[in-house]
């Protein structure tokens, strides 16, 4: 009977030493598994050791984690709900997020380990903790010069008391002008974001930015605003797309990884402008390099190179509003796929026999096949340039509109004059072996507002 009494005794310490782990397991906040993590990924993320995050679930398999399975993080006392990560777009800032989701700012920081505010650049992703019983805040409002928190929160059927709260305002006095705001009344289809409420939307594509890529950037704006921008040191020009303005923008090949200011600006119908900034991060195309020897040093001789590409710099500078193409652009070759060489090759020009050499990158794609094979037009446009450089040989600019241009080198014949339309498919020439080469090919290259681009991307993509 004792011995009976004992084993009884005996199952219930090992049932409730058992089922402590699972109810502690309920207790912290948890975070979901995503696809491709890994333990110690997920260790990094929170800063916690592996054996930590083992003792806080006991029942965890570390080589075997399924997405969807619940991890607790152990060492956020006070916290609760679910981690769960979030991208940070073109338009978020720590303060509209922290609004947004109604986390404290200290708390976001600490999560995410951010030290300061420049290191919640366009692309990183971001712990949120989310609670059930917090609404995320979707609309936004931007006070205008002179307006106070009281004539907002009347616009939105709100009180300024709850706005200063909400908005962890000091007080109902400390709105400044331009600064956003979130309300928990009203409604607004648009995902809240940081921006300036003249901002309906704005994005930037692909991210993170990649030495060589076109950038694609996106705003919707407020009925009668319009928008502008500086990517890096590039002045923007948006066009009117599909219910967008849109602006095409090239990240230079020799630009140092890092992070980069991306500017919007939205003049409004008033004549007042809201502004947003943000850094957003710019990463290597990882290019190889490659020397090539010289025998004539005039080939890189500056009084010759400088004023040729400035002139074909000021050709292809300008913006034309009219956009010529609407598809994927077609391979200007006629073997379509065969390269002898690539966009963003890092060149070292040397001089034979000399310790002459200069620095630069291969501008463009160059093709396949020599002397005399056609040379298609790779999209409609204008022929803006169509005539013999030293350097560049015969060459023929075309200008797809949006700031976009193709330019092709070397040609043994230029068919096309300026001012003419081409049709995408087109001959515009021949290929041959004129200006500075060392052999028959031909060179393509595509500039995007201003600096060229991969041109690989331009026929493996439809812009926008
Ligand atoms: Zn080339």
């Amino acid at each position: 009977m004792f011995k009976r009494f004992f084993l009884f005794l005996l199952f219930i310490f090992i049932l409730s030493s058992t089922v402590q782990p699972v109810s502690a397991q309920a207790s912290g906040p948890v975070y979901i598994v995503q696809s491709g993590d890994t333990l110690s990924g997920i260790a990094v993320r929170f800063n916690v050791s592996i054996n930590d995050l083992i003792a806080a679930n006991p029942s965890l398999n570390p080589n075997f984690l399924s997405e969807g399975q619940q991890i607790v993080i152990p060492g956020l006392e006070g916290l609760t709900g679910v981690l769960e990560t979030e991208v940070i777009s073109f338009g978020d800032t720590l303060r509209s997020l922290s609004r947004r989701t109604q986390v404290s700012d200290e708390l976001l920081q600490k999560l995410n380990h951010l030290v300061s505010p420049t290191e919640l650049y366009v692309g990183i992703s971001l712990i949120i903790p989310t609670q059930e019983q917090r609404e995320p805040l979707k609309t936004r409002m931007t006070a205008a010069s002179g307006e106070s928190l009281l004539e907002l929160a009347v616009k939105q059927s709100s009180d300024p008391w709850t706005l200063a709260s909400i908005n962890k305002l000091s007080g109902t006095w400390a709105a400044l002008p331009g600064d956003i705001l979130y309300s928990p009344t009203g409604s607004s289809e648009e995902n809240a974001t940081g921006l300036p409420s003249a901002f309906l939307s704005a994005s930037i594509e692909p991210l993170p930015l990649v030495q060589g890529s076109t950038e694609v950037i996106r705003a919707r704006v407020q009925e009668g605003a319009s928008p502008a921008g500086i990517l890096i040191d590039m002045p923007l020009h948006f066009f009117q797309g599909n219910g967008e303005q849109v602006a095409l923008q090239g990240v230079h090949a020799l630009l140092e990884p890092g992070v980069y200011p991306l500017l919007l600006e939205a003049t409004l119908t008033d004549g007042s402008k809201q502004s947003f900034e943000q850094m957003i991060l710019v990463t290597s195309g990882n290019y190889s390099s490659e020397d090539i020897p010289l025998n004539d040093p005039s080939f890189i001789d500056p009084a010759i190179t400088e004023p040729e590409l400035k002139n074909v710099i000021s050709l292809t500078a300008p913006a034309t509003p009219t956009r010529y193409w609407t598809d994927v652009f077609a391979s200007p070759a006629t073997d379509p796929d065969c390269f002898t060489s690539w966009y963003g090759t890092r060149r070292t020009y040397k001089v034979i026999n000399s310790d002459v050499e200069t620095p630069g990158f291969h501008t463009g794609l160059d093709f396949c096949g020599g002397e005399g094979l056609q040379i298609f037009a790779p999209a409609p446009g204008r022929v803006v340039f169509a005539a013999p450089l030293t350097v560049r040989g015969n060459a023929t600019i075309i200008d797809h509109g949006w700031g976009i241009y193709s330019g092709f080198w070397h040609q043994s014949q230029l068919y096309v004059n300026v001012g003419d339309t081409v049709e995408q498919g087109q001959v515009i020439g021949l290929v041959g072996g004129t200006g500075r080469v060392t052999g028959a090919h031909l060179h393509w290259e595509v500039w995007a507002n201003g600096i060229q681009v991969n041109p690989l991307d331009w026929l493996n993509q439809a812009y926008p």
